[in-house]
């Protein structure tokens, strides 16, 4: 074969699925990897379409059988490994070679690497990827952030491998420097809010006496409607899985112990730098969190008695639907005001319905609210809240008496609930115009003489606590 367009630096789950689809989109493929032992098993994979990928052993290897200008992408795990693998190709590249980091970056190592990497005259893409191994060998949501030369050097190679809505491909670029990476990171906090708000809905209805499968099946139908999503598809299959080696529901034998590396903890950090609530996904990691401490959950069952069971039943089943309905509208309005913060902050000028369109297929937290959040981006949302749209005033009317009713439900019955019960607060926060932080300020200048305003006059005063 001719030089290759590309090469991808690691050949895990995401760089060889990668790699797959873009040598069945008719690129020719430079692949190497930090085990050379996995090439081989590679390219038996790759069957029929070997032809079109070469194997390197060496980083020099790669960089000699890469076209100019060369693409190196790396698929590697963010952090260190990222910056040992851009020390090794770094002298071996040149004026207008383009690097580009695929993984989950931090977006200010992206914003590093791009600075250092632009003053040696080589251009840096941050690449968000989203849709899990299917995704990205059938069609990723890709988010990019870089210099215009590094997008223009491989958007063709992206637009062809990714996601399509109504034929448009959902790569975009996004903005310069972290731009990219940092809109996958507020993704993944999203996901993390969708998915407890998913398993709340799901823990109200275990305890109302409903079994997985049933569950399922609500999700299934409920996936036919307004909260058609990824998630809500998912959710409906793992719920009606059973588990082939005792017969039990699948979700059953899971422990309820959950994992994460670092994404929806990074969205929260960056939130609360950029003054900006992102209480959905907190509640999501602070779940996560909990879910940690197995032993003292235990210990706390025995010392804390249910509540009684004369309250009222578990809402009802379209209560929960427009429940979730709500809470999704809600964790999604508060991810795209951080990114419009974020936007402000690092001088990106983000296009809000360019990113809501990316998102429209290929990634996770793709569903059917996102085709309408891009036309309520593209006509202008009042004061930068998503819930303040037409539609979603809306579709809000609608579904926040249910989720009333839920969170109250829940918490009669002692059942946690979160991310519901932190949505249904956003929405009631943003819905009062006068609150209740005149105290905060009273007792701030109380003990602190931090001062205050007041609301009939302009300047700092201080009330009359000293006696
Ligand atoms: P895997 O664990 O499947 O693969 C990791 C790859 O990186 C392997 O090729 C591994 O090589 C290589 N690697 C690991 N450490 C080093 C190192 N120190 N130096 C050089 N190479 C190294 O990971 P994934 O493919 O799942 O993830 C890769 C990136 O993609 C991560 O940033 C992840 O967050 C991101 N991502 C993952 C998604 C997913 O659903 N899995 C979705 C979206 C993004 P070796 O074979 O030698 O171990």
């Amino acid at each position: 074969m001719d030089k290759a367009r590309i090469g991808v630096v690691g050949l895990g789950t995401m760089g060889s699925a990668l790699a797959l689809n873009m040598a069945e989109k008719g690129f020719d493929v430079a692949v190497t990897n930090r085990s050379a032992d996995r090439l081989p098993v590679f390219l038996e994979k790759a069957g029929p379409l070997a032809p079109r990928l070469v194997t390197a052993k060496t980083p020099e290897d790669l960089v000699a059988a890469l076209d100019t200008p060369r693409i190196v992408l790396l698929m590697v795990p963010a952090g260190a490994a990222v910056d040992d693998q851009i020390a090794l190709y770094r002298p071996l590249l040149g004026k207008g070679d383009v690097i580009v980091d695929a993984g989950n970056a931090d977006f200010h190592d992206t914003r590093r690497r791009a600075e250092d990497l632009g003053a040696a005259g080589l251009h840096f893409l941050g690449l968000g990827v989203s849709g899990g191994e299917e995704g990205a060998r059938h069609g990723p949501s890709m988010m990019a952030g870089g210099t215009q030369a590094a997008w223009a050097a491989v958007s063709d190679i992206l637009q062809a491998i990714a996601a399509t809505f109504r034929g448009q491909p959902c790569a975009a670029h996004l903005g310069p420097d972290g731009a990219g990476h940092f809109v996958k990171t507020v993704h993944n906090g999203i996901e993390y809010a969708d998915m407890q708000l998913i398993a709340e809905i799901y823990g109200l209805f275990r305890a109302d006496g409903r079994a997985p499968a049933a569950i399922g099946e609500v999700f299934e139908a409920w996936n036919q409607g307004p909260l058609m999503a990824y998630l809500t598809e998912i959710s409906a299959k793992v719920l009606q899985a059973t588990d082939p080696e005792t017969g039990q529901p699948m979700v059953d034998v899971i422990a309820d112990r959950a994992g994460q590396k670092g994404t929806g903890r990074w969205t929260v950090i960056e939130a609360q730098k950029l003054g900006q609530p992102a209480t959905t996904t907190e509640a999501a990691v602070a779940a996560r969190a909990w879910s940690a401490a197995a032993a003292a959950r235990e210990a706390g069952k025995g010392l804390f008695p249910p509540p009684d069971k004369l309250h009222g039943p578990i809402p009802t089943e379209g209560d929960l639907e427009k429940a979730l309905l709500a809470g999704r509208v809600l964790a999604l309005s508060q991810g795209f005001a951080l990114l419009a913060a974020a936007s402000e902050e690092y001088d990106w000028s983000l296009d809000l319905a360019a990113t809501a369109e990316v998102w429209r297929a290929g990634c996770i937290i793709r569903s059917g609210l996102l085709d309408d959040i891009t036309q309520a981006f593209r006509v202008g949302v009042p004061h930068g809240l998503l819930q303040f749209a037409p539609h979603f005033v809306a579709i809000l009317a609608e579904t926040t008496p249910a989720l009333r009713r839920t969170v109250a439900a829940a918490a009669v019955a002692g059942v946690p609930i979160p991310a519901l019960s932190a949505a249904l607060a956003s929405y009631d926060t943003m819905r009062t115009a006068r609150g209740t932080t005149n105290l905060i300020q009273a007792q701030r200048d109380f003990f602190g003489a931090h001062g205050f305003e007041r609301v009939d006059a302009k300047g700092a005063h201080h009330g009359p606590w000293g006696g």
